[in-house]
């Protein structure tokens, strides 16, 4: 896609620190990290979010994922990680071009889970809630 940073560094266009490439999928360390080895997943071709992911692409995608945690487990001498997506403007999405970020954590990291993204309790009961998902799906 015209204008997409993702899109002109999977194609080539912008030099990127490429980690590992399968076919359908690039590896890049991000260019602001937020720990040592963090890492970004890339799909080659252009989509906006994961709902857009086509299927038969999940698989290279997770074992893409795989592969670099076992590379960066090796390389950074760690076990844990922070994985995610931040999917949409609201969560934080600032490329428009879905990306998986694998970040590698240490002790005393001053990082927290992923819990602490995000606190925004419902007002409303769970059960309210389970009923109103129920009632959609
Ligand atoms: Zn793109």
């Amino acid at each position: 896609m015209k204008d997409c940073i993702f899109c002109k560094i999977t194609q080539g266009e912008i030099k990127s620190y490429i980690v590992k490439e399968s076919p359908n999928f690039l590896a890049v360390l991000d260019i602001h990290p937020h720990s040592p080895g963090h890492t970004l997943v890339i799909p080659k071709e252009h989509f906006v979010n994961l709902k857009e992911l086509k299927l038969e692409l999940a698989e290279e995608f997770i074992k893409m994922i795989q592969e670099i945690m076992i590379l960066l487990e090796k390389v950074f001498m760690t076990n844990d990680f922070t994985l995610g997506i931040n999917e949409g403007p609201l969560a934080g999405q600032t490329v428009s071009h879905l990306h998986f970020h694998i970040m590698p954590r240490f002790k005393n990291d001053r990082g927290g889970s992923i819990h602490s993204v995000v606190y925004n309790p419902p007002q409303e009961s769970l059960e309210v809630i389970y009923q109103r998902i129920k009632n959609e799906s």
